[in-house]
C-alpha cells in the first residue's frame, strides 16, 4: 500500500504542476524539456581497408581493380591502394611510418617481394599486425620475404610456402563450412586457372578451411585458412594468379566476407 500511496502522491504533485503552468500561462524553458525522443540509429562506419599490392609476376592493376569495384557489392568498405615497387626485391615508402597500420581496420596483403630481405624492415610490417590490424593476405604474399631468414612474416601468414605447382583448375575442398568466411562459399568451387602453393608448414595457431589436392603427388595443401597471429585476425588464400580468379564472383565474395571477418576482431 505504501507503494500506492506513493504513486498517487506522485500523480497528485504531476497534476498540480500543470495546473500551476496553465493558471500562469507560462511554458516550461527548452532545456528542461524531457525529451522522449528514440535513440538515433546506428550509423555503420564503412571498414576501412588497405590494399598494398605491388612487385613480380602479376597483373596488380587488374587485380587491384576486381576488388575495388567487387568488394564493396558485398561489404560497407571503403579502399585505399598502394601499388609501389618493381621487381622481387623491392622495400616500399609506406612502412616507414611506424603507424602506417593504424588508420585501417584491415590491410589486404597482394604484393610480392620474394628477394627482399630486410630484417628490420619486415619486422616494420609484423609489428603493425602485431599490434592489432587484422590482415587478408593473398597469393604471391606467401612468397613474398621467402629469402628472408627469419620467420616473422611466415608466422604472420600462418602458413610457408617457398614454391608452387604448375597452373591448372583446381578443384577446392571445403574443411570448415561452418566457419563465417564459408558460409557462402561453394562446395563444389573449382578454380580458374590458378597456381597450387606448396606448403612445407602449417603454423599452430592456423585453422584450414579449405584445400586443394596436387595433380601430381595428391598431397592436399590448405588454399583457404585463418591465423591468429598474437591475437590479430589474419585470412589468407594461396589462389589470386590470374586476372580469371579475380574476375571470378566466388572469390571476390570470399574476399569481401574475409575483410568483413577479420575487421570484427580490431
Ligand atoms: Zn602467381
Amino acid at each position: 500500500m505504501k507503494i500506492m500511496n506513493e504513486k498517487r502522491h506522485g500523480i497528485l504533485m504531476a497534476l498540480a504542476g500543470v495546473v500551476a503552468l496553465v493558471a500562469s500561462g507560462c511554458t516550461e524553458p527548452e532545456e528542461k524539456k524531457v525529451t522522449t525522443e528514440k535513440e538515433s540509429p546506428k550509423i555503420e562506419e564503412p571498414l576501412k581497408v588497405l590494399i598494398v599490392t605491388g612487385g613480380c609476376c602479376h597483373d596488380y592493376e587488374f587485380q587491384s581493380a576486381a576488388m575495388m569495384a567487387g568488394i564493396p557489392k558485398h561489404a560497407k568498405v571503403d579502399i585505399n591502394l598502394v601499388n609501389e615497387g618493381k621487381g622481387t626485391d623491392a622495400q616500399i615508402p609506406l612502412y616507414d611510418d611506424p603507424n602506417w597500420a593504424k588508420p585501417y581496420d584491415v590491410v589486404i596483403h597482394n604484393e610480392c617481394f620474394a628477394n627482399t630481405k630486410d630484417e628490420a624492415y619486415i619486422r616494420k610490417i609484423t609489428e603493425a599486425h602485431k599490434a592489432g590490424t587484422p590482415a587478408v593476405v593473398v597469393h604471391c604474399a606467401m612468397h613474398t620475404y621467402r629469402s628472408a631468414q627469419i620467420d616473422d612474416w611466415r608466422e604472420f601468414l600462418g602458413v610457408t610456402s617457398k614454391q608452387h605447382e604448375h597452373q591448372s583448375k583446381y578443384p577446392v575442398k571445403v574443411m570448415a563450412a561452418d566457419h563465417p568466411v564459408m558460409k557462402d562459399f561453394p562446395t563444389d568451387w573449382v578454380t580458374p586457372m590458378d597456381e597450387l602453393y606448396i606448403i612445407t608448414k602449417v603454423w599452430p595457431k592456423t585453422t584450414a578451411l579449405a584445400t586443394s589436392k596436387s595433380e601430381k603427388t595428391g598431397e592436399e595443401y590448405p588454399v583457404i585458412w585463418v591465423n591468429d597471429f598474437h591475437g590479430t585476425r589474419v585470412f589468407g588464400t594461396t589462389y589470386g594468379h590470374t586476372n580469371e580468379t579475380f574476375s571470378d564472383p566466388v572469390f571476390i565474395k570470399l574476399l569481401a566476407d574475409a575483410v568483413v571477418w577479420a575487421a570484427e576482431k580490431k
